[in-house]
Order: C-alpha cells, then sequence, then structure tokens
C-alpha cells in the first residue's frame, strides 16, 4: 500500500534544518562582526559606504555602516539590532558589541564541533553573562558629575581615531559643558571632594552606601547639533540658544532682533491653495480683480494678527508668499519659513513659545522670549541665531567644517562623545579601556569557572576569551601582534594589575587610567548583556522556516548582504 505524502507546507517555503541551519545563522553572525572588525578602536580604519543613488558615506562608526549596508539575513539581521539598541541605550560601542556577540558563536561553534548541546552551551553562555555583569559592577569605579577631568577623558576616549581626532581636547571641554548644562544633578559633593585618577579605589557598593543623587534626567535631545559649511572645524563652537540653518525670507527685514517674541506657526502663511479639483470659473476681469482682492485680505488679516499679538519674529513651518513676506517686513517682523518640525519644537521648548496651528489663535498666541534673533553668515551658509532663550537649557553644538563628509564624521564622534559622557553621569561608573576591562572580566570569570561541572564551564571559557576580543583586535588593528599582547595583558592582570591595557598612543600594555583611557561602565555592561542575548537566542535557532517573495527569490536566506556571495 502506498501512502500519499503529506504536505505540511507550500512548495515555495525555504526551511533549513538543525546543523545546518545553525552553522548558517553562525556565519552570517560572524560575518557581520568581521564586517565591522578592522573599525575598532583608535587605529581602526573607515569604510566608504556608496548608496543607489551615489550617496557616499565615510566612517568607522559600527552602527552607521550596519545601518547603511541594508543587510538582509534574518540572524544577520539580529546582529544588526545589537549595534541599533546600543546606539539607542549608551550612544557608543556599537563595535564593541557586535564583535563580542559574533566572537561568541564564532566560539559556540567550537564546542558544536566537540558533540556539546547547544543546551549547555547556551545554558553555560547564561551564567557567564550574569557573573560578568556581577563582576563588571563590581570593579567599576565611581566619578561624580563634577569630576570634570574625568569627564573630558572619558569624551577624549570616544573619539579618539575619530573624525574629531585633533580637536578632540577642544571638542571634550564642549561636550562636558554642554551635557552638565542640560543635566540635573544634586550630588552629595561633600561625600567625594575631588578626586585624582589615583584615588579611584572603591567599588560600586560604596556608591550604594554613599548615595549618590541625581534624578538621572540627562535628554541629550536638547542639545541640538548643527553643521554649517565654509569655515574650519576648528571653529567649531557651543552657543548657549538654538542655531537654525535659515536665514530670514526677506531682506527687508531686520537682520537683530533684540527682545525678540517670537510667534511658532504651524501653517502656510500663504493665498489659500484651491484643492486640486476646485474650480473658480472667472468671466470678467472685474471678477478676478475681486478674487484676488479677497485673497490678499485674507493674508493682509493673517498679518495683522501677527502684529496684533506683539510678535516681532515668526518661525513658520510651512511656506510664507511674496506678499505675505512684503507685509510682514514692512512691520519689521524677522521671518524664517520652512523651519523643520523637530526644529520648531525645539525653539518652542528653549523660549517657552507655543506652536500655533490655528488661524484664530494668531492673534493672541502664547509668545516665545529670546535676548536675541540674529542672522549670521558663515561662509556659504546663512543662520539665524536665536540667543539668550528664556530656558537657559537650550543649547546648539554648531560643526563648522570644509565638506559634507567631514561634517557628518564629526557630529558621529560627538555625539559618541556626548552619549559617553552623559550615560557616565548618569550611572556614576566608569572602566578602564583599551581591553584592560575585558582582561580582568576574562581573568575573573575563567576563575569563577572552575566551580562548575565540565561542560558548562567550557563554555564559560568560550565566553571568557570571547571578550579578550576586543584587545586583540585593538592590538591587531594597530598593527600589533595580537597574541604576544594577550599573553603580556593576562600575565599582569594575573599579577594583579587590574588596570593593564593597551595604550595605543604608546603602543605598550600599561596601567590605562594613568593614561587616561576611560570609559563608561554602560558601553560595557549593555554590550555584554545584547550581545550575549541574541548570541544565546542564535544559538537556540534549529529551523528556519522562510517563505519566498513574488518572484521567487529566496527571502535573504542564502545571499541577504550586499556585495557578499552567498552562502
Ligand atoms: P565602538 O564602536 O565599540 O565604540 P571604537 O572604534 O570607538 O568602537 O573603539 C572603542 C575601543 O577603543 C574601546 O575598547 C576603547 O577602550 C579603545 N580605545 C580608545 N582609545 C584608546 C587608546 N588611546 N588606547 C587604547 N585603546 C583605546
Ligand atoms: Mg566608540
Amino acid at each position: 500500500m502506498t501512502e500519499k505524502p503529506v504536505v505540511l507546507m507550500p512548495e515555495d517555503i525555504q526551511r533549513i534544518m538543525g546543523k545546518d541551519a545553525q552553522r548558517n545563522n553562525i556565519l552570517a553572525a560572524k560575518m557581520v562582526s568581521e564586517i565591522v572588525k578592522t573599525t575598532l578602536g583608535p587605529k581602526g580604519m573607515d569604510k566608504m559606504l556608496v548608496s543607489p543613488t551615489n550617496d557616499i558615506v565615510v566612517t568607522n562608526d559600527g552602527v552607521t555602516i550596519l545601518d547603511e549596508m541594508q543587510i538582509e539575513h534574518p540572524a544577520a539581521k539580529m546582529m544588526v539590532e545589537i549595534a541599533k539598541t546600543q546606539e539607542s541605550e549608551v550612544g557608543d560601542g556599537t563595535t564593541t558589541a557586535v564583535m563580542i556577540a559574533g566572537k561568541l558563536l564564532e566560539n559556540a561553534e567550537k564546542l558544536l564541533d566537540k558533540k556539546i548541546h547547544p543546551t549547555i552551551i547556551t545554558k553555560g553562555y547564561r551564567i557567564a553573562a550574569e557573573k560578568t555583569q556581577e563582576i563588571l559592577k563590581e570593579i567599576s569605579l565611581k566619578i561624580s558629575p563634577e569630576d570634570e577631568d574625568i569627564l573630558k577623558q572619558i569624551a577624549m576616549t570616544a573619539m579618539t581615531g575619530k573624525g574629531a581626532e585633533g580637536l578632540k581636547e577642544k571638542f571634550a571641554e564642549i561636550i562636558v559643558k554642554a551635557v552638565k548644562q542640560i543635566g540635573d544633578f544634586q550630588t552629595s559633593l561633600t561625600e567625594f571632594g575631588k578626586k585624582q585618577i589615583g584615588d579611584f579605589q572603591s567599588s560600586a557598593e560604596d556608591i550604594e552606601r554613599k548615595q549618590i543623587q541625581h534624578n538621572g534626567k540627562i535628554d541629550l535631545n536638547d542639545i541640538k547639533i548643527e553643521k554649517s559649511k565654509g569655515n574650519s572645524i576648528k571653529d567649531t563652537e557651543l552657543i548657549s540658544g538654538i542655531v537654525l540653518d535659515k536665514e530670514k525670507v526677506s531682506a527687508d527685514m531686520p537682520k537683530v532682533v533684540y527682545d525678540a517674541k517670537i510667534a511658532l506657526v504651524d501653517f502656510a502663511l500663504e493665498l489659500k491653495n484651491p484643492e486640486i479639483d476646485t474650480k473658480i470659473s472667472i468671466s470678467s476681469p472685474e471678477q478676478l480683480q475681486s478674487f484676488i482682492q479677497q485673497e490678499e485680505e485674507s493674508i493682509k488679516d493673517m498679518v495683522g494678527k501677527i502684529e496684533m499679538s506683539g510678535a516681532n519674529v515668526v518661525f513658520c513651518q510651512k511656506g510664507v508668499d511674496d506678499f505675505a513676506q512684503y507685509l510682514l517686513s514692512k512691520k519689521n517682523i524677522y521671518v524664517c519659513r520652512r523651519v523643520a518640525k523637530s526644529d520648531m519644537e525645539k525653539i518652542s521648548k528653549a523660549t517657552g513659545g507655543k506652536i500655533v496651528s490655528n488661524l484664530n489663535e494668531l492673534a493672541s498666541p502664547e509668545l516665545g522670549y529670546a535676548q536675541i534673533v540674529e542672522e549670521v553668515k558663515h561662509g556659504e551658509d546663512t543662520l539665524t541665531y536665536i540667543k539668550g532663550c528664556k530656558n537657559p537649557k537650550a543649547l546648539t553644538i554648531l560643526i563648522h567644517g570644509g565638506t559634507e563628509h567631514v561634517l557628518d564624521e564629526t557630529e558621529r564622534a560627538l555625539k559618541d562623545g556626548m552619549g559617553d559622557v552623559a550615560s557616565s553621569m548618569k550611572t556614576g561608573l566608569v572602566v578602564p579601556g583599551g581591553g584592560a576591562i575585558e582582561i580582568e572580566l576574562a581573568h575573573r570569570l575563567r576563575h569563577f569557572g572552575q566551580s562548575l561541572s565540565g561542560r558548562e564551564q567550557l563554555a564559560v571559557e568560550e565566553f571568557a576569551s570571547a571578550l579578550e576580543f576586543i584587545p586583540t583586535t585593538l592590538a591587531e588593528n594597530a598593527g600589533i601582534d595580537p597574541i604576544d599582547i594577550l599573553t603580556e595583558l593576562k600575565s599582569r592582570h594575573d599579577a594583579g594589575e587590574k588596570n593593564a591595557g593597551i595604550n595605543l598612543f604608546t603602543n605598550k600594555v600599561e596601567n590605562v587610567l594613568e593614561a587616561r583611557i576611560i570609559e563608561p561602565y554602560k558601553i560595557k555592561s549593555q554590550a555584554i548583556n545584547s550581545a550575549s542575548e541574541v548570541a544565546i537566542m542564535i544559538l537556540r535557532i534549529d529551523d528556519v522556516i522562510a517563505s519566498t517573495d513574488k518572484t521567487g527569490s529566496m527571502n535573504s536566506m542564502t545571499g541577504g548582504m550586499p556585495g557578499m556571495p552567498g552562502y
């Protein structure tokens, strides 16, 4: 008797099972990690990314690279998500996070080859991840928001080797000043006093005892970053207030307005646009005349209302037509049009003005206030400065630079620095960089692993060695032999030198705290957390069931990465 074959799924479903699924996913994850690896650290290289429309991005920022690459393989996409989470949670450390995840999976493959079941591996990894977090917290060093020197070092460490390299000292100052200004801290300073790097002794538990008080409110969106092409990058400045990439709409308007009373309008100051399908039939010149008059009356009415409100500055989110411009300039009102919505919101927050979205409110809006609104020319760009705002926390970092690529990469470097300073201030915890923290974690983790059963111990061992991938790559990217460095680092940590790391200013293994290579605790805790979560998730997959799209091509399971051979 012949039985009919059982059909579970339609034919166009692609399925990869068991070992194949695992190996395919691990390979994809490794490839993602390989891509960003060469960019790690101050001696890392940059990538040039060219979009289908020939836009060019030159960067060594992990998340930017992965984002631009439009990766499609499902497991590889999970790796990209790690970078995105890292970016939104900390604002730096994206390469580190992706590399640790990639190495965890690569090392898991070695265990799979030894016929260790994925369940054992994931269990070992989970134990290791938890223990690592515990150790990390224990050995992190505490700082207070008043430790400006240390915060500057953190910003500088974040920017070393980036677009801002030559000016990182100046930028670090701008960053620390800016972040401190927007942060809300009530630190009980007397508990700490001013500290020197050498006093970095106490552990995280001390902090809990001494209770750093802060409400953790640092919203980096309060710092506007504006870019201006023309001057030199060294002219980059911190401006207290808002800088808009806009010029006033008419040359007849005043160049400067003191004591600015600002109306924020989110509709067009224009003749009403008739709907596409509205037909106006005009049969005589008189009719046309009266129609135009009517429209002009409505513009006059709008401008009259603005004048009545007492506003001498208008920021309009939409268009402002010629007739309205003419009337407004006759009243000496400063007007910018087509201001981005996000900027309208920033101006509203900074000046205390409310955005008006209704014609009737126009005569009595809640006006914003600033001491000065001024048009300023820089090279090719004309900008509007809004200074002396009601809210002193409104800040803009205005980046100057010769080309768009320089401006963009400088912005990314500044954002890394801002993220690191903000997160160090929030948690009050920092760690030594240059791979020192990773080596110390690996060292202590191995020690802990000895208390576990054989197979789990192997997984913990692989977890530890994945962490060591950071210092070895830092060395490799600087052209230094990674094995020599790892051996030296390990032996010095065995001897109790817990701050020994690779200093890439001198290319030697040294006390990196003394060399002032310092990073926020949160970079590492977040990176270890998401890397291990994703590695565990990928290892637990033994079946990939993918539907194909209409064109019949496989839904990205085989050759999803542009420029990459299929696998
Ligand atoms: P990520 O995207 O992970 O932040 P980066 O390219 O910014 O990657 O590199 C960060 C790494 O570079 C960290 O491990 C940090 O400790 C290290 N680093 C920064 N400055 C130095 C330095 N002067 N010497 C050695 N390592 C450094
Ligand atoms: Mg970084």
